[in-house]
């Protein structure tokens, strides 16, 4: 019985050092795998931490209050009052987030895996998980390779995933209506990340910003996506700068512009674009000066669950489809995962229907607005930088903007509307196309309000329902960077 346990969690990063925690919180024997050392926790890839580590301070307050870790300023590093999202020609500005941080991410991976361990969590790790172990349609555990290169299995009633965008358990799920194996190309973002001490020419608040998360809507410098200059704590002008951008956008980019750019190259050119920069130190400390990886932008999976199994933060598609923020879905659903793993476990019911009630609770408290928001990223994809300058000046107030950020669906102002009279046609399409979009993510948040109770509750149908709005919002809205 040496390998058996209540709960495996397969990836020891934010989501799964918190999964752990709470299961064995919950009087769980657990068991958490990463591939990495035991001095690098959370380390997403050999390329380091790559991530803008902006999170809202509203979630760190979430699992403070839910498991009781109190962080330091080593962890949490620099404090910021909020993301503010710039146009094209720099002239509008909004507003996100609120008051949070930008964290030192090793430091803060360190503190949630010592306390998973100290919540009684048997943790291995330089163990690479390479598959589910499935027996009659359930996940009954997984094998790999140890650090000597051993192949070994171990058994769980629950396993859950969360092994990151990569996951290879989803991928190798039965084929099965509830969970899709994979992840459409365009529903993701390439991402290149730098970690610099920079040399300031002069001071420009549009470009960097010790209080401030800037980003930078650009479809030029950034196809598909944007650039991010955010502030660093422990040292003067330390930045996280970095690009996320969509392969088909730079396609038809560089076709409009006769260009061959790549991620690499674009990276390169967004930090020789920003002017008040006069020098740039790379900080390589921990290994994380300079990496390149990829977040899923989509709606989380329609199901985190199957028999025996259960998914958490990147490895089911969760960050917010229009920041690409998924820190704080992997904190949330982290925790939630490990509970309902326990619960699960304790009733005796790990089926599908046992582990339903982790997609219903984690769809009222941050999953049903994420739809909503994939038809808002389609339709922001289709806008080039005129119309994206003229549309932050125009069809939008800030507070509107605040709104479709989180998922609600503004009714436009009657001033915005007017404004637009008589101002072009791409305009006047473009306006009209933001009042179709706005419609449909109506349509979309009402589908999850009545998200199924359980997997006999017309899920398939559901889901249909829910394919249904993206891909005619997918039909509508081409990527249109030029
Ligand atoms: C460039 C970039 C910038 C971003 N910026 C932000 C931001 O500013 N704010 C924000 O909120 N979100 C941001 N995100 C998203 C955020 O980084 C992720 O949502 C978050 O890290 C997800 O946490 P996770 O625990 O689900 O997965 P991960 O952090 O990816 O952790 C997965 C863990 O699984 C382990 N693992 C993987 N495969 C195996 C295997 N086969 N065997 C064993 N172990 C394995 C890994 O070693 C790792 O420890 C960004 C993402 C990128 C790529």
């Amino acid at each position: 019985m040496e390998n058996h346990y209540d709960v495996i969690v397969a990836g020891a990063g934010l989501a799964g050092t918190l999964a752990a925690a709470s299961a064995a919180r919950k009087g769980m024997k657990v068991l958490l795998l990463d591939k990495n050392k035991e001095s690098e926790p959370g380390k997403k890839t050999n390329w380091g931490w790559v991530c803008g580590d902006a999170v809202a301070d509203s979630h760190i307050q979430f699992i403070r209050k839910k498991l009781g870790i109190e962080f330091t300023k080593e962890e949490l590093g620099q404090p910021v009052e909020g993301v503010v999202a710039l146009s094209p020609d720099l002239k509008s500005r909004f507003m996100f987030d609120g008051k949070g941080y930008v964290l030192e991410r090793p430091k803060f991976e360190a503190k949630l895996l010592d306390f998973a361990r100290k919540s009684g969590v048997h943790f291995i790790p330089e163990f690479d998980v390479e598959n589910p172990v499935i027996e009659k349609d359930y996940i009954v555990g997984v094998s790999g390779k140890d650090k000597t290169m051993k192949h070994m299995e171990f058994r769980a009633k629950v396993i859950i995933d969360c092994l990151g965008v990569a996951t290879n358990l989803r991928r190798k799920l039965p084929d099965n209506p509830y969970i899709d194996k994979t992840v459409d190309i365009d529903d993701m973002e390439s991402t290149g990340r730098y970690i610099y001490e920079v040399e300031i020419e002069k001071e420009d608040l549009n470009y960097y910003d010790p209080k401030i998360a800037l980003i930078h809507l650009n479809q030029v410098i950034a196809p598909g996506g944007y650039g991010w200059v955010f502030p660093k704590a422990g040292g003067k002008n330390r930045i996280n700068i970095g690009i996320g951008t969509q392969k088909s956008s730079i396609e038809a980019r560089n076709k409009a512009l006769g260009k061959k750019d790549t991620l690499h190259s674009l990276m390169d050119e967004y930090v020789k674009s920003i002017p008040i920069i006069k020098s740039v130190k790379l900080d390589n400390s921990d290994n994380n000066g300079k990496g390149y990886w990829s977040v899923a932008v989509r709606r989380q999976m329609e199901s985190l669950v199957y028999n025996g199994y259960m998914g958490a933060g990147d490895s089911m598609a969760m960050p917010n489809p229009i920041s690409a923020g998924g820190i704080g879905p992997a904190l949330i659903s982290g925790v939630i995962a490990g509970e309902h793993a326990a619960n699960a476990v304790k009733a005796g019911d790990v089926s599908i229907k046992g582990l339903w009630p982790y997609n219903f609770e984690f769809n009222e408290m941050y999953g049903k607005k994420t739809a909503c928001m994939e038809a808002f990223r389609t339709y922001m994809q289709s806008l080039n930088n005129d119309l994206l300058n003229f549309g932050m000046k125009n069809f939008l107030t800030s507070k509107e903007a605040q709104e479709v950020a989180y998922g609600m669906t503004p009714e436009l102002g009657a001033i915005s509307k007017l404004k637009l009279a008589a101002k072009g046609l791409s305009n006047i399409e473009a306006f009209m196309d933001l009042v179709w979009v706005i419609n449909k993510m109506k349509t979309l948040n009402s589908i999850y309000e009545k998200y199924p109770r359980s997997p006999d509750d017309n899920f398939v149908e559901w889901k249909q329902s829910v394919k249904r709005e993206i891909e005619e919002t997918q039909a509508k809205f081409k990527p249109h960077p030029i």
